[in-house]
């Protein structure tokens, strides 16, 4: 008898914390802040088109598996569809709904024209050959190809992937449509579009808002020792990018566990050991072993969680010792734990904020090869360093003025400017 493996949609994430069902009490919370009509907020809980496609690949042994591959598109009532694909064995499809829902937001706080979208693969690419990940990537795009485009959906890098996975995407869009099509994702490589910038852009927008946040408490970089959950894409860069800013970085971590240094690391040591390592950083010499977990709850003014999502729950929001909580990840802080450090006064940035520097770019990106004219490093730079310096003080003159948190008056900024322009445009037909 042939068995065949489970059918792909029935991969759900565990019942306890469904990041779907989280996404929409943000969601709810903010409609209700700002009294949006029923109707407005039931058409915002659904995304407009979920897409999940099977994956045949030949591994390299010879032996077919077939993958599944989501794509949710929330809204595009800002404009294209806008959001990175994440290759991480976490992925599931509840998952990629919540954090296609975030990217409209995110966009739409930023003031960018594009709606939101996510895609991802259950996969750990780590365990697949380049060959197998490039095989993957390119049926992916090809299965999507009449749901993605330039003015439609634009994929990006997101957790696992990179300007490799994004070229390949590229290139599989060109040759089915016939012509070039860099227009088709951001975060390509240089030769092919790519904006300078690009890759350190999120880790660079953290640095930007923590450096805003400290600034209105009076403190600067140079002040501050800051751990940080995860050291890749964008801990990595936060990491990088804050160490030259002055800021002590006491502690770093990857999935395989972290290092801590109470005086502070050298991260570029620490870069150059873990490129050597398999992007490992477990083993420094210079720095005492710490887990994921224990990461959290050191004794630090800046905390920043740069990997996955409900790492600050309500089982440990009583340990943080931080004063400022960055959300470089999507959703790593849940509601719960949220009220608890805001009661204590810890100051949360949330996701749609903090890590919103990848898109921005991805944004300029696009401008860029839509109006053939590429700019250097400084001013791409300078450009994200406007946009994301205006978000973080309408976020904050929000707060002031609505009495609320930082997380619900960046929700209300985004969701506000969506639900005006739906309404706005009216319902069809
Ligand atoms: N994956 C990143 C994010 O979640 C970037 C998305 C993009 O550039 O479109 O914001």
């Amino acid at each position: 008898m042939v068995t065949t493996s489970r059918p792909v949609w029935e991969n759900q994430s565990p019942a306890h914390i469904c990041p779907f069902d989280q996404a929409c009490s943000y969601l709810e919370w903010a409609a209700k802040e700002l009294k949006l009509d029923s109707g407005l907020l039931e058409i915002l809980s659904h995304p407009r088109k979920v897409v999940t496609v099977s994956i045949p690949v030949k591994m390299d042994n010879g032996e077919v598996r077939v993958l599944a591959g989501h794509r949710v598109q929330h809204s595009d009532i800002l404009g294209p569809y806008k959001g990175g694909i994440r290759y991480h064995p976490a992925v599931t499809l509840r998952e990629v709904s919540a954090l296609a829902m975030l990217m409209t937001w995110k966009c739409a706080l930023l003031g960018i024209p594009y709606g939101g979208a996510k895609g991802g693969i259950p996969i750990d690419p780590k365990k697949y050959s380049v060959g197998e990940l490039e095989r993957i990537s390119r049926r992916y795009i090809s299965e999507l190809i009449k749901d993605i485009g330039p003015s439609v959906d634009i994929p990006a890098p997101d957790m696992g992937t990179s300007a490799r996975e994004m070229a390949w995407m590229m290139d599989t869009y060109s040759v089915n449509v016939g012509h070039a099509v860099p227009g088709v994702v951001t975060g390509k490589p240089l030769s092919i579009g790519g904006s300078l910038g690009r890759e350190m852009a999120t880790g660079r927008g953290v640095m930007i808002v923590v450096r805003e946040a400290l600034a209105d408490q009076g403190k600067s970089l140079a002040d501050v020792k800051i751990a940080i959950q995860g050291f890749g894409n964008v801990g990595g860069a936060a990491a990088e990018l804050l160490h030259q800013a002055g800021a002590k970085i006491i502690a770093v971590s990857g999935g395989a566990g972290g290092i801590y240094a109470e005086n502070g690391l050298d991260i570029p040591a620490v870069k150059a050991y873990a490129a050597q390592n398999h992007r490992s950083v477990v083993g420094y010499p210079q720095a005492t072993a710490i887990s994921n977990a224990d990461l959290l709850t050191l004794p630090c003014d800046v905390l920043i969680p740069a990997a996955l999502e409900n790492q600050i729950t309500e089982e440990n929001v009583d340990h943080i010792q931080a004063r400022i909580v960055a959300e470089a990840a999507n959703g790593p802080v849940t509601l719960e734990a949220n009220r608890v450090l805001e009661a204590r006064g810890v100051t949360v940035l949330p996701d749609i904020l903090a890590n919103a520097g990848g898109v921005v770019v991805s944004y300029l990106e696009w401008v860029q090869g839509l109006s053939y004219l590429f700019w250097d490093e400084e001013k791409v730079n300078r450009e994200m360093e406007n946009l994301m310096v205006n978000a973080y003080r309408k976020v904050i003159q929000q707060a002031q003025k609505r009495q609320v948190n930082l997380r619900l008056a960046a929700y209300t900024l985004g969701v506000g400017r969506v639900a005006q322009a739906l309404n706005d445009r009216g319902l069809y037909p």
